[in-house]
């Protein structure tokens, strides 16, 4: 990655440099800020490398850029990754390979395996303690994402499961029987992709993710999972047990026995899978935040901390009101928002960020029509 001129105090420093950091990196150029720092540490996208082998984006990708329309996984106007690809659903692994040729194509300045342990505040400049030494910036945007943070705690004996992030490929997993907790998109993905090899899955959730009938992907599954649960494969191989919280997982002589809130019993020979979702990795500044009542960070219009001026969050974390900002196309369009900001702040006009409109991103206000659909 090339270097820019360093000048500390930044006038911004990212943490984390996957689909939210790249992003937001790209539109702060846009917005006219050169002197600022990506600190990633791993390499970048680094989350999207670690997914299952056989994980493919729910998302599809397609080159619409041409009509003015972005690519919905882009993270950059102007770059699509169906295009780059040649993908409609792309894996973990090639959309990273996309990442990383954005961050190529716009030069940014991504310094990584350098590991931001804490943030605090003096006198109007954070320093960021890593492990490459101590940083100095006037702003920072968290964009750690959640992946890397997985829930690891829902339920007694929660610890002996494999969570899906640990997985590297459905494929080398042993076993023929298997219990998965959890039936959203990563749950139901892991019993696709089991079901296809032919093993037996029992799929558990608290509720009836299966049923829903919201238009929202953040909370009903994709048309692209709905399809894949019709196929006779998954049909034949996964039984669906709604309604069924698990409490408690402990070993047992022929394996695992997995206990359900109404104490109902199975046993299964390997570990179970959990897909239990993640608590994210703002965690490690949560001190920095007021939360709100769902225990996510509370922002103000700007996805700016409510309690400490110049902090930021971009990525799945953000939420406003009933709004959650979980996907890609969802989060993107805050990047344009807190570059303004930022540029606002550093006294830089920010005009060329009046073009982002045309793609139909936001400015200066949250414009999400917060309907559903009715069809
Ligand atoms: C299985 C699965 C399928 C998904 N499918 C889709 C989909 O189809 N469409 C879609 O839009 N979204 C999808 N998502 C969600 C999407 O992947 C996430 O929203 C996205 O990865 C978030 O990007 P991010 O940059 O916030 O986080 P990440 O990609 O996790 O990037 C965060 C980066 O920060 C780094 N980091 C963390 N802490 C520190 C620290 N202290 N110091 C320095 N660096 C740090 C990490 O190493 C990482 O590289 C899916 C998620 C999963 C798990």
């Amino acid at each position: 990655m090339s270097a820019v001129a360093e000048k500390e105090p930044y006038d911004a420093i990212i943490v984390g440099a996957g689909a939210a950091g790249i992003g937001i990196a790209i539109t702060l150029q846009d917005a006219g800020i050169e002197n600022f720092l990506v600190l990633e540490r791993h390499t970048l996208g680094a989350s999207f490398d670690r997914w299952p082998a056989e994980t493919r984006f729910i998302s599809p990708s397609f080159p619409t850029n041409s009509i003015g329309m972005l690519d919905i996984n882009s993270v950059a106007l102007g770059t699509s990754p169906a295009h780059a690809l040649d993908e409609e659903h792309p894996t973990g692994e090639e959309y990273a390979r996309y990442l990383r040729s954005v961050a190529e194509h716009y030069e940014v300045p991504v310094r990584q395996h350098v590991a931001v342990e804490s943030i605090g505040k003096k006198q109007g400049v954070f320093h960021l303690l890593s492990s490459q030494g101590e940083f100095r910036s006037k702003n920072v945007i968290w964009a750690g994402g959640e992946f890397q943070f997985p829930k690891l705690n829902g339920f007694v004996g929660s610890h002996l499961c494999i969570h899906t992030s640990r997985i590297s490929s459905y494929h080398s997993l042993e076993g023929d029987n298997f219990v998965i907790i959890g039936g959203y998109e990563s749950g139901v993905d892991a019993a696709y992709h089991l079901a296809l090899r032919g093993k037996r899955v029992r799929l558990f959730d608290a509720g009836h993710p299966w049923a829903s009938a919201t238009s929202d992907p953040s909370v009903a599954l994709s048309t692209y999972t709905k399809k894949r649960m019709r196929e006779e494969r998954f049909r034949a191989y996964v039984e669906l047990l709604p309604h069924a919280p698990i409490t408690n997982v402990s070993r047992s002589d022929g394996g695992f026995l997995v206990t359900t809130a109404d104490n109902h019993r199975v046993e299964t020979p390997v570990a179970p899978l959990l897909a239990g979702g993640f608590v994210g990795g703002h965690h490690l500044i949560s001190s920095l935040f007021e939360k709100r009542e769902d225990g996510f960070p509370l922002l103000n219009q700007n996805d700016e901390s409510t309690l400490t001026k110049g902090l930021f969050l971009t990525g799945p974390s953000v939420r406003h009101d009933n709004h959650v900002f979980c996907f890609i196309y969802k989060y993107r369009q805050r990047f344009a928002v807190v570059a303004k900001a930022i540029a606002t702040s550093l006294h830089l006009s920010a005009e060329d960020l009046e073009h982002y409109r045309r793609w139909g991103m936001y400015l200066d206000d949250l414009s999400c029509c917060g309907e559903e659909c009715v069809c």
